[in-house]
């Protein structure tokens, strides 16, 4: 079934879209990476931390690269050691970015409020869904089938809803750098080539697991020939 010449078929924009986005990733990241910022990853979130009233935000380094990321059960952001040393407009994007997701989560931003939610339900379904659906099919059972599909809906709405959150924290994120004057308007064209090209991937990873969704309805629905 995994190779199934008409999932690949379907899905194949998503991976198309999804690898000229890591490319993009990679090239801006590498370009922004060169030009220095005033301050470090670090200071930046903290000062944006701080700015917003979060002083009670951790903030720590974490040893895997690109772990960069705002876990909001510990209320702590975890920068990767390039980000959170780095005085790089790269460094200082990033930072920001997850300074975004810490104040979305004060601010109580439905979509990260939906998405929290939807975290355990939606790691169950991506581990689960398709082997419920695989022996659904296998053994004839339609409920198990269904099932299986299901569970794999909760990561696609997890994936949907994930969207305008990555969207708002870099938009929060690119207002704050002006904002507190830590990164010269002329300079943020840099910045956002890196935070446009990083929803990207978002992007492809939804379309992926939309088209993913698609294919296991033409499969049960028994559409294929
Ligand atoms: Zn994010």
């Amino acid at each position: 079934m995994f190779f199934d010449p008409l999932y690949l078929i379907l899905v194949a924009p998503a991976l198309l879209l999804g690898l000229w986005a890591n490319l993009r990733v990679r090239t801006t990241y590498s370009r922004a990476s060169q030009m220095r910022a005033s301050l470090s990853g670090a200071a930046a979130a903290r000062y944006i931390l701080d700015s917003a009233g979060l002083q009670d935000v951790g903030l720590e380094m974490t040893p895997h690269e690109l772990g960069d990321h705002y876990s909001p059960k510990e209320r702590v952001i975890r920068l990767s050691p390039d980000v959170y040393r780095g005085h790089s407009l790269a460094a200082v994007g990033i930072a920001a970015h997850e300074a975004g997701h810490a104040i979305q989560h004060a601010h109580a931003y439905a979509p990260l409020v939906i998405t929290q939610s939807l975290v355990p339900v939606a790691g169950f379904g991506s581990n689960f869904g398709f082997l419920a659906l695989l022996f659904g099919i296998g053994l004839g059972l339609q409920w198990l089938a269904w099932a299986g599909v299901i569970l794999f809906s909760a990561l696609v709405l997890f994936q949907v809803v994930n969207l305008p959150v990555e969207f708002n924290a870099s938009s929060r994120a690119k207002r704050q750098l002006v904002a507190l004057g830590i990164v010269p308007p002329q300079e943020m064209v840099y910045v956002n080539k890196v935070l446009n090209a990083a929803a990207l991937t978002y992007v492809a990873a939804t379309l992926q697991v939309v088209l993913t969704l698609l294919y296991y309805l033409l499969l049960l629905t028994g559409r294929r020939d």
